[in-house]
């Protein structure tokens, strides 16, 4: 009992114990009961006991604290009061639901029981009231039904037994040859409650309860019950809900939306929860109870109907959406009864929304003056924003090929989006394919740098193997690609051009979409719509005033821009990804791998010349065809960025990375490069490392063979010499990887800083450069107030540091990661979130000791990290000038850093 010596809140007539803030103490659904009561919203009366009573039932054997029996009898007697009839009262009953409702809502995973306090003698009290035995039997019939299954536990025994209580009521109406519940009269449903108790009795061998008030005590034993459903626990484990948290139980007196043609029962949001657009939206039925409209037994209809049919009951019902709105200044989502005219609320809370309606529903709310700007940029979930980018599936089309039943498998939503196209298995394929016109859907069993032209061409990548970081999806979401990773359902035979889901064999050509936000696997071919940001920003092929979506998205990112203090640069490779980042109102580019140019076209050629080179001649002869190749690439980039900084990494993967691989690619490069094909096998297996993530890579290739950097130091400061004689102000910063000491910076800066000289005095012109170093590993951390004595700038590889840190390798991590976090070994992926604790702490280490030898050192972050709005905000917190991440992930980042600076301010 930590909180509250009081076990029961009463609300009624005008007045509640209760309020909005009470959420941990009387669950979502009971604080939504009482502040609504409070501000004078219609609510049947009721009482809540409290999520302390079910902490307390947990720990004493299902056992209640002294005096709540006492306190719920009195509160019943005030319930009793309000609606002037008696519980279990054989003239006139009241009725009550007994309802469930934890701090979170959990939507369908606990349990609610309607119609409490009907027997065979209230039954007649009922109808002698009502004039309406249809109405009551149906209430009977529906009690006995939920009772039986929730509290005496009648249920379908496995997942192919149909739920008994709907087979027997199935029969009744086959019997009497009619569709609808709607259609049975007082005297069928009179029927069904004896067999439905006949039915208890036989199969549990239990006796259906007669008194109210042992029925109320069976209730609320069963929703304290149901807080530990198996299902109720799968879904706090997978929405990380603490199991201690417990439900509250409120008990309500019933209003009824099944009492005639007049009544009905409905739910509804207060705005659009998909578009976010300023209007009623819902759905209700008439003649209704409960859950009869989510459960599908008939079509219900769409608000709008409402305002036809009942037009006083709607007028009002949009009148307290409103009220309810502008009081807790949020879209609500909201359930209500209407009984013979008369409009009854029965709960609300915050609606759940896409990223389009929450982008739109915080811009609207601020012009219309209901929250600051400040507010709505707090609202936003910045990986929201994701879907304001990415093409989208038509809605009515996917719901098609849900009902047709063509979802296969599901994998991990790993590059949101939707993507349609025909199955290709190769990479080659894919490009080929893409260039006679054809979409198409890489499948790959998991995909290798080789495969990015591929990956590039395809609408989407889906893969049967790996996780959130896999190379599939850490590509996927640089490039903005659709992707679905790791979908083991996917038997993919490469040979034979075709896969296997099931008992489903698709084949090469044939169509499949990809629901990279759901990450779901269809059959058949889905209608997409471009994203409006895009068109408007990337295409330009949307008039920017057109697009209600990308303005709102605009204004959006300026008032992010004008709160935000941490830099946002991206991580691009290729000129085509530096016109997008630009497009996005990047700050500059924090990392450029030159590796992954050397996959492209004839150049890995050169490359494994390079590599496989016998000596220093042979090396240079190889570099220096490309060097032009270099040079070229540099200089689109930084002529599309400007002014703006652009951080260029030297080499840095494994050699052995770019060899090849098979005989044919082998036999092929000793005749080009004239030498044995023995020999050159000899020198490929020399190259091999059993560890290459801790091998021969980084600043150590450079310092073993210093021409490599000395070559693409040249390609940078000549495309920046040429951009300055073109009167351009390019700006790039050398960036030396994998440094673990201050020697290592130092041998590899005098060979960037000697290059940088010579080259200005050639072209006569001076260019601003920096020299500085990714800092990746610990030891860089520990000593890096000696590394900043070399540096202009530090940037936070987190990669590579949380795989040294943790003693990780990301690529095998795969295994037992996962597992670590649902046991809660670890809070989060390391790999998606910075660990604080371990990576973090080497940082702030490493931000301390850089600043105190050099003041002004620039530092940032390229990690996959930058554009993970946790990390964001941890690396706001300890100072860093900028986060760089890949160029789609810019608003995110932008959003992510100017909540960073709210939150700030609100601690203080
Ligand atoms: P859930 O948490 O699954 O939404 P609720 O406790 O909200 O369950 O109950 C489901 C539905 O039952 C409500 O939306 C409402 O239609 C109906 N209901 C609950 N209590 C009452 C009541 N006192 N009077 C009329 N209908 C009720
Ligand atoms: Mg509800
Ligand atoms: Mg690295």
């Amino acid at each position: 009992m930590a909180r509250s010596e009081k076990l029961v809140y009463f609300f009624g007539g005008g007045k509640a114990e209760g309020k909005a803030s009470m959420k941990d103490l009387l669950g979502g659904k009971g604080a939504g009961l009482h502040e609504m009561t409070r501000i004078g919203v219609p609510v049947p009366p009721g009482f809540t006991i409290t999520t302390d009573v079910c902490g307390y039932y947990y720990a004493h054997k299902h056992r209640y604290p002294k005096g709540l029996e006492k306190k719920v009898g009195d509160s019943l007697h005030r319930l009793e009061e309000i609606m002037q009839k008696k519980f279990g009262d054989p003239s006139s009953p009241v009725l009550v639901s007994v309802r469930s409702g934890a701090r979170e809502s959990m939507p369908g995973m606990m349990d609610t029981i309607l119609n409490l306090g009907l027997n065979d003698q209230t039954v007649q009290g009922l109808i002698a009231k009502t004039k309406n035995p249809r109405f009551a039997y149906d209430c009977y019939r529906r009690f006995v039904q939920m009772y039986g299954d929730v509290v005496l536990g009648l249920k379908p025994r496995d997942r192919n037994e149909r739920d008994p209580f709907e087979v027997m009521l199935e029969r009744k109406k086959e019997k009497r040859g009619v569709r609808s519940d709607t259609e049975l009269n007082a005297e069928e449903l009179k029927e069904l409650v004896s067999e439905f108790k006949a039915e208890i009795k036989a199969q549990l061998g239990k006796e259906f309860p007669e008194d109210p008030h042992e029925q109320l005590w069976g209730a609320i034993g069963a929703v304290f019950g149901s807080w530990n459903n198996p299902r109720a626990i799968d879904y706090r484990n997978l929405y990380r809900i603490s199991h201690a948290w417990g439900t509250a139980v409120n008990v309500q007196a019933m209003v009824f939306g099944n009492m005639g043609e007049n009544c009905a029962t409905g739910v509804a949001f207060t705005r659009d929860p998909a578009t976010g657009q300023k209007r009623l939206y819902g759905e209700f039925l008439v003649n209704a109870q409960g859950e009869d409209v989510v459960a599908g037994i008939r079509t219900p209809l769409a608000i709008d109907k409402l305002k036809e049919i009942m037009r006083e009951p709607y007028g009002e019902l949009d009148r307290v959406a409103k009220v309810l709105e502008r009081h807790y200044k949020e879209m609500q989502d909201i359930e209500f009864t209407i009984e013979r005219g008369k409009l009854w609320m029965l709960q609300t809370r915050t609606g759940k929304r896409t990223g389009f309606a929450a982008v739109r529903l915080a811009v609207d709310m601020v012009e219309e003056r209901i929250i600051s700007k400040e507010e709505a940029l707090l609202r936003i979930e910045p990986d929201q924003l994701n879907q304001l980018l990415r093409p989208i599936f038509d809605h009515q089309d996917k719901e098609k090929a849900a009902r047709d039943r063509r979802v296969l498998a599901r994998g991990l939503p790993a590059g949101p989006g939707a993507a349609t196209g025909r199955i290709v298995f190769h990479a080659d394929d894919a490009e080929s394919w893409n260039k006679r016109g054809e979409r198409v859907i890489l499948c790959r069993i998991e995909t290798s740098p080789e495969d990015i032209r591929g990956m590039d061409a395809a609408q989407g990548i889906l893969t049967a193997r790996g996780g959130m970081t896999s190379h599939a999806a850490l590509v996927a979401r640089q490039m903005g690609k659709v992707c679905v990773a790791g979908c083991e359902a996917l038997d993919i035979d490469y040979a034979g051009r075709q896969m296997r889901v099931d008992g489903t064999v698709l084949k090469e050509g044939d169509w499949i979409s990809v629901d990279g936000t759901a990450g779901e696997v269809i059959q058949g071919e889905i209608r997409t719509l471009p994203s409006e940001v895009l068109q408007v920003l990337i295409t330009k092929s949307l008039d920017p005033k057109a697009s209600r979506v990308y303005q709102q998205f605009a204004k959006l990112m300026k008032w992010a821009d004008g709160m935000r203090q941490l830099g946002v640069r991206t991580n691009t490779d290729q000129p085509d990804q530096a016109l997008i980042s630009m497009a996005f109102g990047a700050e500059g580019i924090g990392l450029c791998r030159t590796e992954h140019m050397f996959f492209e076209g004839g150049r890995i050629r050169a490359v494994r010349e390079m590599i496989l080179a016998e000596d220093e001649a042979g090396r240079r002869r190889a570099l220096a065809k490309l060097l032009p190749i270099q040079k070229k690439d540099f200089k689109a980039i930084l002529k599309i960025m400007g002014s703006l900084p652009v951080t260029i990494r030297t080499l840095d993967p494994p050699l052995h990375e770019f060899l090849p691989k098979t005989e044919e690619e082998i036999v092929e490069l000793a005749r080009i490069m004239d030498v044995p094909v023995e020999a050159l096998k000899n020198k490929v297996k020399i190259l091999h490392e059993f560890n290459p993530m801790l091998g021969h890579r980084g600043c150590r290739l450079g310092i073993s063979y210093p021409e490599i950097t000395e070559m693409q130091a040249q390609a940078i400061f000549e495309a920046s010499c040429e951009l300055r004689k073109e009167g351009l102000n390019p700006f790039p910063e050398v960036m030396i990887p994998l440094v673990g000491s201050r020697q290592e910076l130092h041998m590899q800066r005098e060979i960037v800083e000697r290059v940088a000289q010579q080259t200005m005095k050639a072209y006569g012109v001076r260019i601003r450069y920096m020299i500085g170093t990714m800092i990746e590993l610990p030891r860089a951390c520990l000593v890096a107030d000696e590394i900043a004595q070399e540096a202009e700038f530090f940037s936070f590889g987190t990669n590579d540091l949380t795989q040294t840190c943790l003693g990780l390798s990301r690529d095998d991590a795969g295994k037992f990661l996962p597992s670590y976090v649902v046991q809660g070994v670890l809070p989060d992926d390391p790999f998606v979130s910075i660990d604080r604790d371990g990576v973090g702490r080497l940082m702030r280490i490493a931000v301390e000791k850089g600043r105190k030898a050099k003041k002004n050192l620039e530092m940032g972050i390229c990690g996959e990290h930058g554009g993970d709005p946790r990390s964001v905000v941890f690396c706001h917190e300890i100072g860093l000038d900028y986060v760089s991440c890949s160029p789609y992930r810019v608003p995110i980042a932008k959003l992510a850093a100017a909540q960073a600076v709210l939150r700030d301010r609100r601690l203080r």
